[in-house]
């Protein structure tokens, strides 16, 4: 991420159709935002197949895959970008692991959901891989604004 500080590395977060279904936005959403993460983009999609084949382009093959595209096209997704420091890994933390019960209590997945084909967010695995998907989703950018808090979660 040249040109960018730490502190503005950016990772794309969605909450899936059953998370939406469920009213779980809020909560999700306050989680990224109490950690001191600034949303710098989001939105209400209900994605096209083709749109959800291209962003998981790598699990294409797996037999999961053809499930995970019906669900994900089920519904609306709510789409989101946060930023701060340690953005993707501290994002994919606070998700917890891709199965539900393997996730530690305290993690979104470890509080809120049970089961790995219903696990209700998505987060970016890597800064590549985040800059892709921001891309992908976010054609448009992101909105770049001042931080007001900033100096009170940053030294
Ligand atoms: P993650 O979302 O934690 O990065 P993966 O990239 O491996 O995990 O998988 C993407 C999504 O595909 C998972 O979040 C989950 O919704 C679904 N998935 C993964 N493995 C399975 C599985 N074995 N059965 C059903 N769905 C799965």
């Amino acid at each position: 991420m040249p040109n960018r500080p730490p502190n503005a590395e950016r990772s794309f977060i969605m909450i899936k159709p059953d998370g939406v279904q469920r009213n779980l936005i809020g909560k999700i959403v306050g989680r990224f935002e109490d950690r001191g993460y600034k949303i710098v983009a989001m939105k209400m999609v209900h994605a096209t197949t083709e749109h959800l084949e291209k962003h998981y382009a790598d699990l294409k093959g797996k037999p999961f895959f053809p499930g995970l595209i019906k669900y994900m096209a089920s519904g609306p997704v709510c789409a989101f970008v946060i930023q701060g420091l340690d953005a993707v890994k501290t994002g994919r933390a606070m998700l917890g692991a891709t199965n539900p019960l393997a996730s530690a209590v305290g993690t979104i997945r470890g509080d809120y959901c049970l089961v790995t084909g219903r696990n209700i967010c998505h987060g970016s695995d890597a800064v590549e891989s985040a800059e892709h998907e921001i891309a992908l989703w976010f054609p448009e950018g992101v909105i770049e604004y001042e931080d007001t808090e900033h100096a009170w979660i940053y030294e």
